[in-house]
């Protein structure tokens, strides 16, 4: 654990400046170009020999210590967001209207010097590291758009490890649960087609405002009435359209909506359920109803083993004070598709520390305490060479 401290100690100057050029360069989804070359090249200079433009611009780099042993992957998304930057730091987004406002690009520098500490300690260590470095998880299609190019192919993975840097929680404090952590995200679009018309003469029409309305109510009772409300679940409409003029009945309404589950099968209920229920009410009314359906990701689970494990080395890492229970989180992240390769631990780290560094996740100022970065690596690595040593 010191030597992996010490490491990381070493390499903090190199992470922070790598993080801030990274933050002054922002790419969103897809368009990781740079930030998938600097990847790529920094693995080079590891000896390791990146796989590039998986999923457009992911990367993978297996490392292999030549003796037998577990697989570890160890991911980290790069993608920043179309959010304009009001922050004035130095280090501040040189690209109009983009923005990190997430911390992938401090989870980006950080697996690099993970990679970095662990090819630093080969003769060590027995076992392979899976570096999946992951474009576009803000419209969480990164993961597997990389899965789909096959950026797994031929490697057998026996555990999954990744991170957050959060604002939620302090510099310091390593948070986790085992379990489902993170929800399954699925949207929806319903559009109520009725038949237009002058609004003095609705019996002469099919009116798809009321039918709308109705809809929305209807699927409201869904969580409230049909679900177990010990079993978290979220449904939200959050877009209604319709119509151009005060006498007018419109053709169509249009609603937009999200779904968020941690169960399995009650998503798979709740979508069944809530394309009853709109077509149900809908035609009740006399309307016809068309559904698209938008699969999202799944929930992020966690496995017990891994996240015990991450809690421990956690526990035991010089910088950490604090390791604490997570609450379940209805944000989606599509490292659920990672931990579906193999059981494994997706934790955050705190990187609140102070006003400056107190804004939501996705806010134009945005920020994480740098502080929070070499913290994360070390927990990171050492979760990784703790997984390499283990049984698997
Ligand atoms: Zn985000
Ligand atoms: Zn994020």
């Amino acid at each position: 654990m010191n030597e992996i401290s010490n490491r990381v100690r070493d390499l903090t100057p190199r992470l922070v400046a790598l993080r801030r050029d990274l933050h002054q360069h922002p790419e969103i989804a897809f368009e990781e170009v740079r930030t998938s070359a600097i990847v790529a090249s920094r693995l080079r200079e590891l000896g390791l020999e990146p796989r590039t433009g998986l999923g457009k611009t992911g990367v993978v780099a297996v490392w292999d210590s030549g003796r037998p042993g577990p697989t570890v992957l160890a991911r980290a998304d790069m993608d920043a967001l179309p959010v304009p930057e009001e922050k004035a730091v130095e280090y501040r987004s040189t690209v109009e209207g983009k923005m990190h406002a997430c911390g992938h690009d401090g989870h980006t520098a950080v697996l690099l010097s993970v990679a970095e500490v662990v090819t630093g300690m080969a003769d060590q260590l027995s076992g392979r590291v899976v570096f999946v470095f992951q474009p576009a998880e803000e419209i969480v299609r990164g993961a597997s758009a990389m899965l789909a190019d096959g950026a797994l192919d031929g490697i057998d993975v026996d555990h999954v490890i990744g991170l957050h840097l959060s604002s939620e929680h302090e510099v310091g404090t390593v948070a986790l649960r085992t379990g489902p952590s993170m929800a399954a995200t699925d949207s929806f679009r319903i559009a109520v087609r009725g038949h237009g018309g002058h609004a003095a003469y609705p019996h002469q029409n099919v009116d798809p405002v009321l039918a709308a309305a109705h809809v929305v109510l209807a699927l409201q009772s869904l969580v409230s009435r049909e679900t177990d409300p010990i079993d978290n679940s979220v449904i939200s409409l959050t877009s209604v359209h319709g119509g151009t003029a005060y006498n007018i009945i419109p053709e169509e309404v249009e609603l937009k909506g999200t779904l968020r589950t941690f169960n399995v099968d009650t998503r798979e209920r709740l979508s069944r359920r809530i394309r009853e229920v709109a077509t149900g009410v809908s035609t009740t009314l006399r309307c016809t109803v068309d559904i698209e359906w938008f699969e999202g990701t799944p929930a992020v689970v966690n496995d017990e083993v891994e996240t015990d494990l991450v809690a421990r080395v956690a526990g035991a890492a010089p910088s950490v004070t604090e390791v604490k229970r997570s609450s379940q989180a209805m944000g989606g992240d599509d490292m659920a598709l990672w931990l579906q390769q193999a059981k494994g631990a997706y934790f955050y780290v705190g990187a609140r520390g102070g006003e400056a560094t107190a804004y939501p996740h996705h806010h134009p100022r945005f920020d994480i305490d740098e502080r929070s970065l070499p913290i994360a690596a070390e927990v990171l690595a050492s979760g990784v060479v703790e997984l390499l040593a283990g049984q698997d």
